[in-house]
């Protein structure tokens, strides 16, 4: 296939990022942060952007009324410390990590209808995925010396892995939705929950309500990448214009697509965690079926309904690839996505038909689209 599009590819830069966070990284984090959206993915003119750190990322509220901005960010920063303080795993005072203490003593823990919520979706997506989604790859994170453990001096060997493998059976939770209040149980010692792939979705879907409730109108609510519009930018815009970043070049946007009020879009990628050992890079996107770090992606973008969607269908589809992610996607309304393989030296994107009429590209490059399953007259 003719390479139509030139993206300026730099040459790679090997980082070592096991996922920890330091004040560096912060730093960082809101450079780039602010760097993409002022170059790489044109920020909105005249618009007010209001970021701070938590859950270990960038969030932000961005709209055109600066007094509405700093309120909305009030509201949206209390919704994010509640989410963290239940649904984290990288603090010890979480329900989530109480829930995780108690694996295999055969006692339930008690949660909020919160921390149900997202976890009967994550078992629910997990459930329909065949397991390429699971919460329960906690163990298998850690094998490869992801979320706090020790750093891996060798990839974990084949008993390492089908230990991992034998701790994320999701038909094994226990949670009782419906008790007052609700509970989880995970039945066997060392199994551990790890929501990080749809939690952040969910708390972006909570702060999006409450501003809604509070009376806001425009505005753009951002964590670490999963946005949410609420109405548009400006009067007449009809929503929000967001960028696909060039997975290997992270200040480059390849294309724009306005999203519209209500809508949510997710991105997993191979280029933001990862560890390195002996040289070779591992992303932090797992199969859990094989307990390997998923190879051969490098992002994939989920435009739905509502953020935790949207969020824990880009780590789905991330695992399940082009094909079989485009046939799961099909079980979803009002759901599209885009996957950009990990071919830097041809790269191209695969999109949904839906969203393929929806992009533009960004300074006059020539896109390489091929819509998933057909392809589009004029395409390569
Ligand atoms: P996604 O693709 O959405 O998620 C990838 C993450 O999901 C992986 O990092 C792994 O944890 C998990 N995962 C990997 N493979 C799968 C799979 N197949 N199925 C399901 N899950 C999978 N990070 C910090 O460094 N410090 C913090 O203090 C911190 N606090 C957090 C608190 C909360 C409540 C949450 C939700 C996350 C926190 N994080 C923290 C994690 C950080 O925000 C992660 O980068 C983030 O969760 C990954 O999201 P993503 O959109 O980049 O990738
Ligand atoms: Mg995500």
């Amino acid at each position: 296939m003719q390479n139509r599009a030139k993206f300026w590819l730099p040459r790679r830069r090997p980082l070592r990022y096991d996922g920890r966070m330091n004040t560096l990284r912060i730093a960082r984090l809101l450079l780039l942060a602010g760097a993409v959206l002022a170059q790489g993915c044109r920020k909105e003119a005249r618009l007010t952007r209001v970021q701070w750190v938590v859950m270990g990322t960038v969030a932000a509220v961005q709209c055109a009324d600066a007094r509405a901005a700093q309120d909305a960010r009030d509201t949206a920063r209390e919704v994010f410390a509640r989410m963290d303080a239940a649904l984290s795993t990288w603090r010890t005072d979480s329900e989530l990590s109480a829930v995780n203490k108690a694996a295999g003593t055969g006692a339930a823990t008690a949660v909020s209808p919160e921390t149900a919520t997202v976890l009967a979706a994550a078992l629910e997506l997990c459930d329909a995925s065949g397991g390429a989604f699971n919460p329960l790859v906690s163990p298998i994170m850690r094998a490869w010396g992801f979320n706090g453990a020790a750093t891996a001096l060798a990839p974990p060997d084949a008993a390492t892995r089908d230990a991992a493998i034998a701790l994320a059976d999701w038909r094994h939770v226990a949670l009782d939705a419906a008790a007052s209040p609700p509970t989880a149980l995970l039945p066997k010692q060392d199994m551990r929950l790890d929501l990080g792939a749809i939690a952040k979705g969910y708390a972006v879907d909570a702060a999006w309500d409450a501003l809604k409730a509070a009376g806001h109108t425009n505005l753009l609510i951002d964590l670490g990448g999963e946005l949410r519009a609420l109405g548009e930018a400006a009067p007449g815009r009809g929503g929000w214009r967001t960028g696909v970043r060039n997975p290997f070049d992270k200040n480059v946007c390849e294309a724009q697509f306005l999203l519209a009020d209500g809508e949510a879009v997710a991105t997993s990628g191979n280029y933001e965690r990862f560890v390195e050992i002996n040289g070779v890079r591992y992303a932090h996107i797992m199969d859990p079926r094989t307990a390997m770090p998923v190879s051969g992606m490098a992002s994939v973008t989920v435009v739905a309904p509502t953020s935790m969607l949207a969020d824990g269908l880009s780590t789905a589809l991330f695992v399940l690839g082009v094909e079989r992610g485009a046939e799961f996607l099909r079980g979803y309304t009002g759901c599209e996505a885009l996957w950009i393989p990990d071919t830097p030296e041809s790269p191209v994107m695969f999109v949904t038909s839906g969203l393929a009429k929806r992009l533009t590209p960004v300074g006059g490059a020539k896109l390489n689209v091929r819509v998933v399953g057909t392809a589009i007259p004029g395409s390569n």
